[in-house]
This record gives C-alpha cells, sequence and structure tokens, in this order.
C-alpha cells in the first residue's frame, strides 16, 4: 500500500516534493503544460494544510545530452549555435515557476530559487513566508542527479533532503527512475510519500496486474513486439482476452503462417511471438488479431488507403490500420469487459487516411466507460490518441507516464513508487497445538467466510496434523497457510521431525520460527533458528522470526541487549533480498498466553529500537519496509491501540485466534 500525502500532518513543515515539470518548452515559453496543471491539487492541498514551505524540484530535458545533439544539427545545417540562448530556453526552470504562478493565481506565492543549482538553499528557503512555494533550478544540471553511483546520487538527494521533513513523490512520469530527486532523497528525509496524481495513478494501474475487476481485456498496440514482450507476458496472467493490434499485430500474424505483405515485421521476434501465442492458449487468454486491414504501397502521409477484406495482405502492400470486420470483432470482445487496459495505437493514427481503426478504439473505450467499465489508457502513443480525438475525460483514467506505466503494467517496482509505500498490516493466528483436524477445519471455514475482502495480510497456523486440510480450506482465499516449525534438516532420519519439502507438498506458505516456547521450552537457540530460517528461505517460504525478552530479562534491563541478539543472530547471513520475505515478531515471552499485553507505548519502544537494529544491518529503506508485528495477549480490545503506533505492523495471535469471533475483530480491526 502507498502512503499518500493525506496520511501526514503537514502543519507548519517543510515539505520538499519531486513534481514532473517536464513540460515541452520553446525559447523560454511552455508549450503544453498539461504536466503542470497535474501537479496543482497536491500543490494546493498541502498549502492548504498550513504547510510552512513547498520546495518542488523537477528536472526539464536532459540539458548536457540535448544540447549536444541541438549544436551537431546546427553544424550540419549550417547555422551558428549559442549554447546559453539554447540553454534559457530551453532547460532553465525560471519560466516554468513563472507559469505555475500564473496557474496557482492567489493560492499561493511562486519563487524561483536562482539559476546557481539545487546546493545550499535551506537558508534561501527558510527565509521565505509561509506558505511559499519555491522552485528549484532544472535538477539534471547535476550530474549526480542520474548518476549510476549511489553514493554520487546520495550527495544531491542528502542536499535536497535539507529542503524538507517530508517528501512527497508526486512525479509519476519519473518514477521508473532511480535517481536522486525521486529515489535516492527517500534515504534522508523521514517520511516519504505520495503526492495525489501518484496516488491515481498506481490505484488506477496497480490493480490491472495484481487483482483487476474481471473480466480484463488488453489492447496492447504500436509498432513492435520487442517493446511489449513484458507487459503482453504480464497481462496474460489476468487477462480473458488480448487484443493485439499496430506494427506488431503483422510479426503475430507472420508467426501464424499468415501473409503480410510488406508490412512492418520484426523476424527476430517471431518465436517470441509464437510463444505469447502458445503460453496464451495453455491460459485459455483470447487472442484477438486483426482479420482484414486497411494497407498502403507506401508509409507515407499521402498514400492512398486500399481495403484488404480478409487477413492476408497482397505482396505489394502493408497494412497500414485495422479493417471493419476486425473493428466488429473487438466491439464484441470489449463488451465483455470490466476493466479494460489500452496501451498502444492499432493503426498508423498520426495519419489522417490510417486513424479509423485507432478513433474506433478510442470511442469503443469511451463507450465503455460510460457503461461503467473501468478503462485505463497508459502510455505515450495512445495517450496521444485519446487526446487527439478529443476522448481524454471520457476515460476513467488516462495515464501521465508513458515509461512508468508501461513498467507498472510489466509488473515492475518502480523505485519512486516503492519509496513512498507504507508497510501492509499482517495479522497471523498461531493455533499451537490445539483443535482436531475438523476443529481447525471449521475455523478455517468460518475464516475464510468473515475475513473475505479484509483489507490486510492474514495468516492461520494450524498444528502440523491439520495443515492438509485446512490448506485445502484456504486455497483461493486471502488467508495464507503457515507453520509453526520446521527441521533444521532438510530430509532424513529425524525421528519426530517435520521438513521444509514436507510442508513445501503441503501448500505452506509461511513457516513461524524461534517462537517463544521453541525457544523456552525446547531450547532452540539462536544458531539453531538462524539454521532455519536460512533453510525455510532457501525454499522459498516466508519466515516470522520470533524475538523477545523474558520478565528476567526486562526486569534486569535486557530487552535491548535480547532483542538486538536474537535480530541479528536470527538473520545472520540472509541478504537484502532475502530480508523482503521475513516478518518480525516481537513478543515478549511475559505476555505470551499470560493475558498481560505490553502498553502500546512500551511495545512501540521496543519495535523502533529492532527496526534500528533492521537499519544499521540493512539500511533505511530495507527498515522502512520491514513488517515488525506484536505477539501477547492480543485482544480485540486492545487490537487498535497497538497497531495505531507508529512501528507496529501486525499482530501474531495465540489465544484469540482460536476462535472466529475473537480472531475476525483483530484482522479487520480499523
Ligand atoms: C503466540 O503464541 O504467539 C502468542 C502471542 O500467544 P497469545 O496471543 O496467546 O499471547
Amino acid at each position: 500500500m502507498i502512503k499518500t500525502v493525506k496520511t501526514v500532518d503537514l502543519k507548519d513543515k517543510q515539505v520538499i516534493m519531486r513534481v514532473d515539470f517536464n513540460v515541452p518548452m520553446k525559447d523560454g515559453v511552455v508549450q503544453d503544460d498539461t504536466r503542470i496543471v497535474a501537479a496543482i491539487p497536491t500543490i494546493k492541498y498541502i498549502i492548504s494544510q498550513g504547510a510552512k514551505t513547498l520546495t518542488l524540484m523537477s528536472h526539464l530535458g536532459d540539458p548536457a545530452g540535448d544540447a549536444e545533439k541541438a549544436r551537431a544539427k546546427a553544424e550540419k545545417d549550417g547555422k551558428s549555435f549559442d549554447l546559453e540562448k539554447y540553454i534559457k530556453g530551453k532547460h532553465r526552470m525560471a519560466p516554468v515557476a513563472a507559469h505555475l504562478q500564473k496557474k496557482l493565481g492567489k493560492a499561493a506565492a511562486v519563487v524561483f530559487a536562482g539559476e546557481d543549482g539545487c546546493y545550499n538553499k535551506k537558508a534561501f528557503i527558510s527565509a521565505q513566508k509561509p506558505g511559499t512555494v519555491i522552485m528549484l533550478e532544472n535538477t539534471r544540471f547535476h550530474k549526480e542527479e542520474t548518476s549510476k553511483d549511489a553514493a554520487s546520487r546520495d550527495k544531491l538527494a542528502k542536499a535536497l533532503a535539507e529542503y524538507g521533513s517530508v517528501f512527497v513523490n508526486d512525479a509519476f512520469g519519473t518514477a521508473h527512475r532511480d535517481q536522486a530527486s525521486t529515489a535516492s532523497i527517500a534515504k534522508f528525509v523521514p517520511v516519504s510519500v505520495a503526492g495525489l496524481l501518484m496516488e491515481k495513478e498506481v490505484n488506477y494501474l496497480e490493480p490491472i496486474v495484481t487483482d483487476p475487476v474481471k473480466p480484463l481485456i488488453a489492447i496492447i498496440g504500436g509498432a513492435k513486439v520487442s517493446s511489449k514482450i513484458a507487459v503482453l507476458e504480464s497481462l496474460l496472467k489476468n487477462s480473458a482476452a488480448l487484443v493485439i493490434g499496430g506494427g506488431m499485430a503483422y510479426t503475430f500474424l507472420k508467426a501464424q503462417g499468415k501473409k503480410i505483405g510488406k508490412s512492418l515485421v520484426e523476424d527476430d521476434q517471431i518465436v517470441t511471438a509464437k510463444k505469447i501465442l502458445e503460453a496464451a492458449k495453455k491460459a485459455g487468454v483470447d487472442i484477438v488479431l486483426p482479420v482484414d486491414h486497411v494497407g498502403a504501397e507506401k508509409f507515407d502521409s499521402a498514400a492512398k488507403p486500399v481495403a484488404v477484406a480478409a487477413v492476408n495482405i497482397p505482396d505489394k502492400l502493408m497494412g497500414m490500420d485495422v479493417g471493419p470486420k476486425t473493428l466488429a470483432k473487438y466491439r464484441e470482445v470489449l463488451s465483455r469487459a470490466k476493466t479494460i487496459v489500452w496501451n498502444g495505437p492499432v493503426g498508423v493514427f498520426e495519419f489522417d487516411a490510417f486513424a479509423k481503426g485507432t478513433e474506433e478504439v478510442a470511442k469503443l473505450v469511451a463507450a465503455s466507460t460510460a457503461r461503467g467499465v473501468i478503462t485505463v489508457v497508459g502510455g505515450g502513443d495512445s495517450v496521444a490518441a485519446v487526446n487527439k480525438f478529443g476522448l481524454a475525460s471520457k476515460m476513467s483514467h488516462v495515464s501521465t507516464g508513458g515509461g512508468a506505466s508501461l513498467e507498472l503494467l510489466e509488473g515492475k517496482k518502480l523505485p519512486g513508487i516503492e519509496v513512498t509505500r507504507g508497510r501492509d498490516y499482517y495479522i497471523a493466528g498461531n493455533w499451537k497445538m490445539h483443535m482436531t483436524r475438523s476443529e481447525a477445519g471449521n475455523l478455517a471455514k468460518a475464516l475464510v467466510k468473515s475475513l473475505k475482502g479484509g483489507k490486510h495480510k492474514y495468516l492461520a497456523a494450524p498444528s502440523f496434523t491439520a495443515i492438509e486440510t485446512v490448506g485445502g480450506i484456504l486455497k483461493g482465499s486471502n488467508i495464507a497457510l503457515g507453520a509453526q516449525n520446521c527441521a533444521a534438516e532438510e530430509q532424513g532420519a529425524h525421528t519426530g521431525e517435520v521438513s521444509v519439502l514436507q510442508l513445501k507438498d503441503l501448500g505452506v506458505n509461511v513457516i513461524i520460527l524461534g517462537h517463544s516456547e521453541r525457544r523456552h521450552v525446547y531450547k532452540e537457540d539462536d544458531a539453531l533458528i538462524n539454521k532455519k530460517v536460512k533453510l525455510a528461505l532457501k525454499h522459498g517460504f516466508e519466515v516470522i522470526l520470533c524475538i523477545g525478552e523474558t520478565l528476567d530479562e526486562r526486569e534486569k534491563g535486557k530487552v535491548e541487549a535480547v532483542c538486538k541478539r536474537q535480530t541479528e543472530k536470527g538473520l545472520a547471513g540472509i541478504t537484502p533480498e532475502e530480508l523482503s520475505k521475513i516478518t518480525i515478531a516481537y513478543e515478549p515471552v511475559w505476555a505470551i498466553g499470560t493475558g498481560k499485553t505490553a502498553t502500546p507505548d512500551d511495545a512501540q519502544a521496543v519495535h523502533k529500537f529492532v527496526r534500528g537494529v533492521i537499519e544499521k544491518l540493512y539500511g533505511s529503506q530495507a527498515a522502512r519496509q520491514m513488517v515488525i508485528q506484536y505477539g501477547g495477549s492480543v485482544k480485540p480490545e486492545n487490537a487498535a491501540q497497538l497497531m495505531a503506533m507508529e512501528d507496529i505492523d501486525g499482530a501474531l495471535v495465540g489465544g484469540a485466534s482460536l476462535k472466529a469471533e475473537t480472531f475476525t475483530p483483530i484482522a479487520k480491526f480499523s
């Protein structure tokens, strides 16, 4: 879940925000202010919340690279080239700040922080009147912004982090870039959140990959298969049908043995196209390819359109658009959708004679929105198309990001989004050595019902004998299947033990390790627990690693020392990638099963300390993302208070997990 600017108190705070003001410029004049306008709701929101200052940062083209290209072009054309003038007209942020001021009017005063760059602006910012918006110079004047070297990026990021205690990322268009002002800065500010534009983008695009309202129909067009392989593979997982159009469709038709005349084709992608067709067949996803075309003898805006009424294209023609039979098919397929995602035109819509197919698709998608279908247009050319046909306002969402929306649809994690992600609450039930198989099955059935639609992450960990029964019931639900322990060896002569391989065979997802009863009753030490953690990770399990002090240790003031040791030793040898599969459960031994709960403040203090231990081991980002559950007599009455604490991200529940009536209110706390 991303954390948004609406979740933080902004009163009297200094805020630093990344926006995407990379707008087209000519001679110092903004040519298209769509991106500036898109950021205004977040700017106004922050100012209305009483922020002391709001400092904006953005890139504006690539000064070094673009200037070199412009110089070379001028040289080729035999024209003179004035570098200063070029930079001023294209890459300086002052005119953008002035444009923003016009747009904001009386809502806020905008000041430009100066052409000397983004460093050393702390005093300038602090000297501004409350509620001022400060625009920094183009971040890409500093090579550190885009450096491949993390230390170099950190240098600029640290300087930028001085300008605010809250970092807001509202620049969806650059969210796929791991740069100083988009991601590294989050390491150096206490709070990083998403702006309102970023929130909208993520809320529309992410569910298409993770959990779309089905049936999902994807329309993927554009010239090249090679640039869309990852998105096709990703969308295959959730789509009922994939409509493939545009230049890339001819590679697919050729892969099916059809004649494509002189159409655009990537011969080196025929094998890939065949694989995608095969995978779609296996997954039961309809692939919708053109069945007729509008062709032309050459690729030219003035070329004469020729109707090709069948799928095969004559040798002298190239496909430029889809024909009427194909559009009828699109209409039928799209009528089945509850969600439509569209990325890439289905024809050469830039040439009016070949724009009909793309225009019809835009109209069909717009009409679907009116029927209540969720319609998302993601990525450069299809956005240009809906704008050209005046239909942008008729879509549920038109993305402001080209590369970013494509990568999100590919299922990738985007650095600029990841830094704004809050931790999801995770509520786990440890059923210990309780219940027969049928009793456990009944509890599982009740939980599947009561937790349906629940917003958090859930786990049920029955005893070994009930795992298979409970696993069968939980299948397809939002509750993962846990085991309470595993052997430290993979297999062999270990009488009475249960191996990770056997747990895998039963469909277990998560293993609880180092529980206080394992440590204190069965005398498991840190080394043994660490061995089990490594083995479980090696076999693809998630792990809940339990830590916590005894009453004696608490009374002797050893809480921090014990938790530090158990955390460090439990995680010894675990890589940063593996860490994302681990949850820590802080369970003070004196509180487990005793009815005594740590006060929310006491629990919070230990959780914060443990997060600090993680930060020292794995860095601040990993620490921020680490889910730390509290365990020890969690009940419906105290769950919400505990979970309200900054560093408590869920609960590991024993006694109260044995009945749906007590576990459900904990799991659905609000
Ligand atoms: C546990 O066993 O992990 C636990 C926290 O138990 P209880 O909730 O009963 O204290």
